[in-house]
């Protein structure tokens, strides 16, 4: 059977190494045992960005990257408060979602879907709404493939005294996020995009001493309590055991390749061989080139080729792609080069692309 290559953003083909992590023994989560392999991972997820343990806490959840999104929401923003949110794809329209369920009082920023988020429009609301101390944002819009410039948003937020809250989900481990520099309350991602594990494991980065006391809306998402426990060696709840085991394998895997600007790197080096196979064919990007992110980038469908055609000729040939989404459900492919990708795959990758794209004589 042809190996299956994943080229969604998530789950990620897996390595040996992660995999075989799944089939390690059972094991309790009130037992030492775990309390280590909780405790290496927490500390590993602050060495993908050399973040300091005493200012910077991870809580590890069991769930996939909307869950650490949702405990994101819920336990950090104070009731009475007003939560800004930066929409510019399907991710940010999300978040506001998630917020409006729980009942947060929020205001959109909400862009073209094609464009980068309006800073101009976020100032703005800033400086009409004082009781605005929290923006909530995507790094990485996968609607798109767009790399969101936090760089600018931080500037304009950090003027004014306000904090971040930001979806990683997509990018963490493979491009900068400035938790230094840029004003973050909290982040959060999972493990089965750029960190290239298993879904079912994600996690919320806080900064420590500005989490807000008594704001969680959710009992099972109290970051708080999750910091508590996990602080001390325990957790609330049961955690997805076998799918932390393949978390940590994961990480350790990560340092061994270089870490996130390696991984960067990796993709980006990937990318330009598609890309090349991709002009040959006359397709075009969605957005330039140069806003897009190294996970993910999004193309115009050939003319005349129906994304179904083009999916199941690349799934016949041992690839999965992935449609648009939302109001970009009809007209372009994603592609997505994370994970266990080796060089036998990506030139198989490259005639694939080439036969799948060629004109029918
Ligand atoms: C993948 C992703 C998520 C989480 O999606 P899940 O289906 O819950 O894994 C959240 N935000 C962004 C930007 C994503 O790409």
């Amino acid at each position: 059977m042809t190996r299956m290559i994943l080229l969604n953003p998530g789950p990620v083909t897996l390595s040996e190494r992660v995999r075989s992590a799944l089939s390690k023994p059972d094991l309790c989560h009130r037992e030492p045992e775990f309390a280590q392999l909780q405790t290496s991972i927490r500390r590993q997820l602050l060495a993908v960005y050399g973040l300091d343990e005493r200012l910077w806490a991870p809580a590890l959840l069991t769930g996939s990257g909307t869950l650490a999104v949702e405990a994101m929401l819920t336990s950090c923003v104070p009731r009475g408060e007003r939560l800004l949110v930066v929409v510019n794809g399907v991710y940010g329209e999300r978040i506001a979602e998630i917020a409006g369920r729980h009942g947060i009082d929020l205001v959109k920023a909400v862009g073209e879907w094609q464009a980068g988020p309006d800073l101009d429009a976020v100032a703005a609301l800033l400086d009409a709404n004082a009781d605005i101390r929290l923006v909530a944002v995507v790094h990485h819009e996968t609607t798109t493939g767009r790399l969101n410039d936090l760089d600018g948003l931080a500037a304009t937020c950090k003027a004014r005294g306000v904090e971040l809250l930001i979806d990683a989900v997509s990018s963490f481990g493979a491009e900068a996020i400035e938790f230094e520099r840029w004003p973050v309350l909290a982040c959060a991602a999972g493990a089965n995009k750029c960190l290239h594990g298993v879904p079912g494991a994600a996690f919320v980065i806080v900064k420590r001493n500005d989490l807000p006391a008594g704001a969680a809306r959710s009992l099972y998402l109290d970051l708080q309590a999750y910091l508590t426990a996990q602080d001390a060696g325990g957790t609330p709840f049961t955690q997805s055991v076998h799918v932390q085991y393949a978390l940590d394998a994961a990480l350790g895997e990560f340092v061994d390749e270089g870490g996130w600007r390696a991984r960067r790197e990796c993709y980006r080096k990937r990318f330009s061989r598609v890309r090349a196979v991709l002009a040959q064919h006359g397709v075009q990007d969605l957005i330039p080139a140069a806003d897009s992110s190294c996970v993910l980038n999004a193309f115009h469908l050939p003319h005349g080729m129906a994304y179904a055609t083009l999916h199941a000729a690349l799934k016949a040939r041992g690839f999965v792609i992935y449609a648009g989404q939302g109001r970009l459900a009809e007209g372009i492919f994603r592609l997505s080069l994370m994970g266990d990708i080796q060089e036998p795959d990506m030139t198989r990758l490259e005639c694939a692309l080439a036969e799948a794209l060629a004109p029918v004589a």
